[in-house]
């Protein structure tokens, strides 16, 4: 039996990126996913931070962001954004899987079930060979569950929604805070003839879908006929068709510290923790860290991997993870909307919400609050500001 290089396995943007990657640095490279075509269940919003590291096509675009906007109690805070774009997940794989194939990354459409070392290579479901295996099959997949155990569930969000069937009326992307107690929010973001609406929560909060049905009857009343089935109460009847998964969502900065590679193995994506804990964007760090694996195999040593991703985002996840629990703390909220207009904060949101800030966002928060609280006396309000 051939010894292949690499077996990537998950052919979901970071598998697909990683493939690709892997061959174009010359390494013969096997591609497991048993599922593609496939629409992952996903809000599609390719994040700002790190907009370059995603290669998207414009037939995969389904819009572009004009604003994001945060609610919370009554009081909305809209910044203005041009780099955002929003994908169909299963145009955008499709793209970045074909990708990979069209490069010579050679696809087995088979799922991963067996992996054993023997005399040193990975044998994968008894029959296929490879010298290094990059884990690329999603939250708590086979890889991950292999190599490290699963992600516990008090470090995972619960994510899920629907894909309802209106044109959007603006490339508007809302983040609603606060609707029930707990770290997370429910979101509403527009796609090109639907909007994708959903919570994301820890998992195990009580009440996130009953939050989300509040949020549809507030913006679009109506009723379940059927199910995928909603129909409004003008009584037009649209597709509503449920979507939900995981999300890792590390609630200890230490959880980062646990290599995610070996000396012939490498997880990326969501199988290697690899997401933004307090909002849950994974997709910047499923395509670059695919990317890294695979530049890591290729020099030989899989644990450089380890140095790679931290040079281009292990900051971002540890602040993330440490301030998440302050971040989502009612105080903290109350403060952050009511000051949030004030030309001394506006622009740290707006900076932080672009993907353009690089320091200590919450203790910067604290040292501007003195400054805040006396614009806010002064009713002074952020000129960027588009509505509050
Ligand atoms: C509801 C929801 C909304 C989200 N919204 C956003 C968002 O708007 N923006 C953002 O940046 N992130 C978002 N995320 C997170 C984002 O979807 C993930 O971070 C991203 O998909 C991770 O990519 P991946 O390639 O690591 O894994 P996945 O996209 O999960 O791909 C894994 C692939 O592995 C394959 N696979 C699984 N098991 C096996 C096996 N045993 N053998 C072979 N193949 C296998 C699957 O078929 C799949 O193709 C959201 C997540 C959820 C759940």
């Amino acid at each position: 039996m051939e010894i292949a290089d690499v077996a990537v396995i998950g052919g979901g943007p970071a598998g697909a990126s990683a493939a690709r990657e892997a061959v174009g640095r010359g390494l013969s490279t096997l591609l497991f996913d048993h599922a593609h075509p496939r629409r992952k269940a996903c809000g599609g919003g390719l994040p700002v931070k790190g907009i370059e590291w995603m290669d998207a096509p414009e037939e995969a675009i389904e819009c572009r962001m004009t604003s994001i906007s945060f609610a919370y109690g009554g009081t909305k805070l809209k910044v203005p954004v041009t780099k955002g774009k929003m994908v169909r997940r299963d145009d955008w794989d499709h793209y970045l899987f074909q990708r990979a194939a069209e490069a010579g990354a050679m696809h087995v459409k088979e799922r991963v079930k067996q992996l054993e070392r023997k005399d040193g290579a990975w044998v994968i479901n008894g029959e296929y060979r490879a010298r290094y295996v990059i884990g690329a099959d999603g939250v708590n997949g086979f890889t991950r569950r292999h190599f490290m155990g699963p992600i516990p569930r008090q470090h995972l969000f619960a994510a899920a929604g629907y894909y309802l069937g209106l044109k959007p009326v603006e490339n508007e992307v809302e983040f609603i805070l606060g609707a029930i107690p707990g770290e997370g929010y429910l979101w509403i973001f527009p796609k090109a003839d639907h909007y994708n609406i959903g919570y994301c929560y820890n998992a195990g909060t009580p009440g996130m879908k009953q939050a989300l049905h509040r949020l549809m009857q507030e913006r679009w009343p109506g009723e379940f006929v059927a199910p995928g089935k909603y129909r409004l109460a003008t009584g037009e009847e649209v597709e509503c068709l449920q979507f939900g998964s995981a999300i890792p969502s590390y609630n200890d900065p230490a959880l980062f510290d646990t290599p995610v590679s070996g000396e012939s193995w490498v997880l990326v994506g969501d199988a290697a923790g690899h997401v933004n804990p307090i909002h849950g964007e994974g997709l910047n760090h499923a395509a670059l860290g695919g990317r890294l694996a695979a530049r890591a195999i290729a020099e030989g040593d899989p644990t450089r991997f380890e140095e790679y991703w931290r040079e281009h985002y292990a900051q971002e996840m540890y602040r993330a993870a440490t301030s998440k629990r302050r971040v989502y703390r009612p105080l903290f909220m109350r403060l952050g909307f009511a000051l949030g207009g004030t030309p001394a904060v506006f622009g740290l949101l707006a900076k932080l919400t672009r993907g353009e800030y690089e320091g200590r966002a919450m203790r910067n928060f604290w040292l501007r609050l003195p400054l805040a609280l006396l614009q806010a006396l002064f009713g002074m309000r952020h000129r960027g500001l588009v509505s509050a």
